[in-house]
């Protein structure tokens, strides 16, 4: 029965690209066997929604020596079948979430019950999909070996995507695993809640270099390609990436995507690192600062309120915040010291704050008030006027709704 779910197909002596045949969509990820001498190993898993390692023994694929699975990244496309095997490894930085079995982590939402031409059985629904939580066997950081007898492949750490996405690389047999950090498309996904666009740059100037040294590269989508395409894919993403139109478009897309899961998956927690003492400490700190600014900047002394002073040390400490408040009670004070904030050298984040806004008239007021406190805002009007800008600006204004007046 598992034999009809995945389509094998041997691309060089002992590897074999598997793919998920109900699976209909360009989030089909591609499941990569390496058969070795002493170890079998499987690269990524698939949605879990199908038995692989069933599959992988029916066809006589895998079975007489031990086998382990490695995830390139915690997507919920290559991740999702982690839990089908009694050895998987996946790099530290995303354990936990597999762990945890977090659907944020993992963006289980980019997927429809359209793309899933055929159940796994009778009354299965995709609103029970979930990426289940596995202890991994191995955790893995740069420099790791999967040694396989007859091939050794070396785990590089390649964040951007996902801040732990690793690639494999067989550095005899000049092949590389990459994941979904480059295939073969000129869209490689910078924005999704845990991506990072300086990283991403960075690995892609690491893989450039490396390209010359890669006779094959094998992705989490779409085909194989060569080195000579690995150096034009990553170079293009370089040269695109470094752009303020590309950094903005980023920004807003990683904005939208968040708050799409974040609204989806309600129950997300994020992972402390820090204690609540510490949190509230820093945060009491930093909004001291950023209003002393602020009234630094104005005419006048500013005061904040209870309620502004919960809603910017929770957003300080990654929560997400609904905060419903009267007409001129100061929802923007919120915003603008948050932006403030971010901008500030102890702060390591180079974020930026994005308004939406119903009406023309109140981005205008906005901007005219952000200006006025020192901080750099712009309108949004189409992604092409951000070609040109120096720097990205503290705060974005977008306006939904009809330009008029109030
Ligand atoms: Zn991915
Ligand atoms: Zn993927």
């Amino acid at each position: 029965m598992a034999d009809q779910m995945f389509t094998a197909e041997e691309v060089q002596e002992g590897i074999y690209m598997i793919r998920e045949r109900y699976y209909e969509s360009s989030n089909r990820a591609n499941i990569w066997l390496i058969q070795g001498s002493t170890m079998d190993l499987v690269v990524d898993t698939g949605l879990g929604i199908w038995h692989l390692p069933s599959f992988l023994k029916e066809r006589g694929l895998i079975g007489e020596k031990p086998v382990q699975a490695v995830a390139s990244h915690v997507h919920f496309d290559h991740s999702g079948g982690l839990h089908q095997f009694e050895k998987f490894a996946i790099h530290q930085l995303e354990a936990e979430a597999i762990r945890k079995g977090d659907n944020f982590q993992t963006v289980t939402i980019f997927f429809g019950s359209g793309e899933i031409t055929r159940p796994p059985h009778e009354g299965w629904s995709l609103s029970d999909y979930k990426v289940r939580s596995a202890e991994p066997f191995a955790v893995l950081e740069e420099g790791y070996i999967f040694d396989l007898g007859n091939r050794r492949l070396r785990v590089l750490h390649l964040p951007g995507h996902t801040p732990g996405s690793v690639g494999l690389l067989d550095e005899e047999a000049k092949v590389l695993f990459s994941g979904d950090v480059v295939y073969d498309t000129l869209a490689l996904i910078d924005w999704v809640p845990h991506s990072d666009l300086s990283a991403y740059i960075d690995t892609c100037r690491r893989l450039r270099n490396l390209s010359s040294e890669v006779d094959i590269v094998f992705p989490g989508h779409a085909d194989p390609f060569d080195g000579n395409r690995l150096h034009f894919l990553t170079s293009e993403f370089i040269e695109k990436a470094s752009t303020c139109r590309h950094k903005l478009f980023t920004v807003v897309m990683k904005c939208l995507s968040t708050m799409i899961l974040k609204a989806k998956h309600s129950a997300f927690t994020q992972p402390s690192q820090h204690s609540e003492s510490d949190y509230i400490a820093g945060s009491a700190s930093l909004l001291h600062k950023a209003i002393s600014f602020l009234s630094s900047k104005s005419s006048r002394e500013i005061h904040h309120k209870k309620e502004q002073d919960i809603a910017i040390k929770s957003l300080l400490k990654e929560k997400d915040v609904l905060a419903v408040l009267p007409t001129g009670f100061g929802k923007s004070l919120v915003f603008q010291v948050f932006a403030i904030i971010t901008s500030m050298d102890s702060v390591s984040s180079n974020g930026c704050v994005l308004v939406i806004c119903p009406l023309k008239s109140i981005i205008r007021d906005q901007i005219e008030e952000a200006d006025s406190l020192g901080l750099n805002a712009v309108e949004l009007e189409s992604p092409d006027m951000f070609e040109n800008l120096p720097r990205l600006p503290d705060i974005y204004c977008i306006c939904f709704g009809r330009s008029g007046v109030r």
